[in-house]
C-alpha cells in the first residue's frame, strides 16, 4: 500500500522539521519527505490544514490484561490507543497475575504483537504481585523485553528492597518508573486533601505523601546512578523537586498527565467518582505548576495513565470506587485545547512530549518520522471542535471526567507500519 500525505504541516521534533510538505509511505516505511512528491500512490490524502506527525507514544497505560477483561483487553486498549493517535504504548504491570514473570510478560507482548493494531510494549513489576516484599528477576525480565520496572499503582515502601532494585536497574540501564505515594500517610483518602475533600467528608490525600516519595526516589537515583522516571506528577512541590534534581544532574525524567494539567479537584463536585484518580486531581495552583513544568522541560513527557474501570465499579460510593480514568482518546484534544491553543506550548513542543521524548525515556524505536523508518504516523486536525462522548470510545470503559466537554484538536488518522488503524477523514 502506497500512501501519499499531501500538503500537511509535517512536524517531526526529532529533526526539528516543521513545514508544509508531503510524506510518501510504501511497504510500511516512510520513503520520502519532500515538496511536491509525484509518486504513484494507492491513496493520496489531502492533509491541507492538518498536522502530520510521528505516531504518538504513551508510556503509561493500563490494558488490564490478564485479569480484568471486563475493564479492558489488549485488543480494546489497542483500538483505543489507535483512536487517540497512539501507535506505541507501554503497559503497566498491575494486572492479575501481575507482570512479574517472563510468562506473563510474554503473554502481553505476544498478544499485542499478534493483534498488530498498535505496538504494545510492557513494563515489569519491581516486586512480586506488586506487594512490595520480594524483588522480581529484573535481569531476566529485562532480557525478555521489559522496558522499565515499576510497581505502578503503589510505591515500594521498603528502602532496602528499593535500594537494591535501583542498583540492579542501574547495571541494566533500564529506568525505574515511580508511582509516588507514601502509603502510611494516605489513610484511605479518595481526593486531594483540601476544601473539596473536606466538603465531601473524605479524609483526603495530602500532597506531601507524593512529594516524600519523589524526594526519596530522586536520592536513590542520585546515589546509584540509575535512571528514574517519575510518573504522573501532580503537585507544585513535586515539580520543583524534579526541577532541582535535574539542575544538579540527577538522571530523572518525569511525566504530566492530561487530567493533571486540565482540571482541578473541584471536578469531583461535578462528576464524583469519575474524578477519582491516583495521584488525585489537585488545586489550580498545582495545575499551573504542572503546566510550568511542561513548559520549562522539567516534565519531559505527556502520558495518559489510561486506567479503565467498569460503570458498576465507578458507581460505588466515593470511598469504595477504584482510582483511575480512561485517557487515550481525550489526550490530544486536552493537549491542544489546554496547552497549544492557550499558548502554553507550541504544537512542536507538545508533539515532542508525545513522541520522541517518551520514546527516549523508554528506549523505544518510535516517535520519529525518519525516512526509511517504520511508517507510524498520526494525523491531527488541530482545529477540529468536538464534544467528548464516552459512548463513542473504542475503550471498553467509559470512566472519564471529560464527558460533554468541548475540545479543539483531534486525531483524524492513525497509521502503524504503513497500515491505517484508525480514520475519521471523509476523503
Ligand atoms: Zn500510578
Amino acid at each position: 500500500m502506497k500512501t501519499l500525505f499531501r500538503n500537511g504541516l509535517v512536524i517531526d521534533p526529532s529533526t526539528k522539521l516543521e513545514r508544509v510538505t508531503d510524506v510518501f509511505v510504501d511497504q510500511g516505511r516512510v520513503i520520502y519527505i519532500g515538496d511536491n512528491l509525484e509518486q504513484m500512490a494507492d491513496r493520496v490524502i489531502d492533509a491541507t490544514g492538518l498536522m502530520v506527525v510521528p505516531g504518538l507514544v504513551d508510556i503509561h497505560v493500563h490494558f488490564r490484561d490478564p485479569g480484568f477483561p471486563q475493564k479492558e483487553t489488549i485488543e480494546t486498549g489497542s483500538l483505543s490507543a489507535a483512536a487517540g493517535g497512539f501507535t506505541s504504548v507501554v503497559c503497566m504491570p498491575n494486572t492479575k497475575p501481575a507482570i512479574d514473570t517472563v510468562d506473563t510478560l510474554r503473554y502481553v507482548l505476544d498478544t499485542g504483537a499478534k493483534l498488530g493494531i498498535v505496538k504494545v510494549y510492557s513494563s515489569a513489576a519491581i516486586t512480586y504481585g506488586i506487594e512490595g516484599c520480594k524483588l522480581t528477576e529484573l535481569e531476566t525480565l529485562s532480557e525478555a523485553g521489559a522496558v522499565t520496572f515499576t510497581d505502578d499503582g503503589r510505591s515500594v515502601m521498603d528502602p532496602h528492597l528499593l535500594y537494591e532494585a535501583f542498583q540492579r536497574a542501574a547495571k541494566l540501564g533500564i529506568p525505574i518508573s515511580s508511582h509516588c505515594e507514601e502509603h502510611r500517610l494516605i489513610d484511605r483518602g479518595a481526593l486531594n486533601r483540601g476544601k473539596v475533600s473536606e466538603r465531601l467528608g473524605d479524609p483526603g490525600i495530602p500532597a506531601i505523601g507524593e512529594e516524600l516519595i519523589i524526594a526519596r526516589d530522586i536520592l536513590f537515583a542520585e546515589e546509584t546512578g540509575a535512571r528514574l522516571h517519575i510518573q504522573h506528577v501532580s503537585t507544585a512541590r513535586g515539580v520543583q523537586l524534579i526541577r532541582e534534581a535535574k539542575a544538579r544532574g540527577v538522571r530523572v525524567t518525569a511525566e504530566g498527565a492530561p487530567h493533571h494539567f486540565s482540571i482541578t479537584d473541584e471536578q469531583a463536585l461535578i462528576c464524583g467518582t469519575l474524578a477519582k484518580v491516583n495521584p488525585p486531581l489537585r488545586t489550580a495552583h498545582d495545575v499551573e505548576a504542572v503546566i510550568r513544568g511542561l513548559q520549562d522541560g522539567t516534565l519531559d513527557v505527556i502520558a495518559t495513565d489510561h486506567a479503565p474501570h467498569t460503570a458498576e465499579e465507578k458507581s460505588r460510593p466515593l470511598d469504595q470506587a477504584p482510582f483511575g480514568m480512561v485517557g487515550l482518546e481525550t489526550a490530544v484534544g486536552l493537549t491542544f485545547t489546554n496547552l497549544v491553543h492557550k499558548g502554553k506550548l507550541t504544537a512542536a513542543e507538545a508533539i515532542a512530549k508525545l513522541t520522541v521524548q517518551p520514546a527516549a525515556v523508554m528506549g523505544l524505536q518510535a516517535g520519529k518520522l525518519a525516512p526509511e523508518g517504520e511508517a507510524d504516523i498520526t494525523v491531527i486536525d488541530p482545529d477540529k471542535e468536538w464534544v467528548v462522548d464516552p459512548k463513542g470510545f473504542r475503550s471498553k470503559s467509559r470512566n472519564t471526567p471529560f464527558d460533554g466537554m468541548r475540545l479543539r484538536g483531534k486525531t483524524v488518522m492513525t497509521m502503524v507500519r504503513g497500515q491505517i488503524v484508525y480514520e475519521e477523514l471523509n476523503q
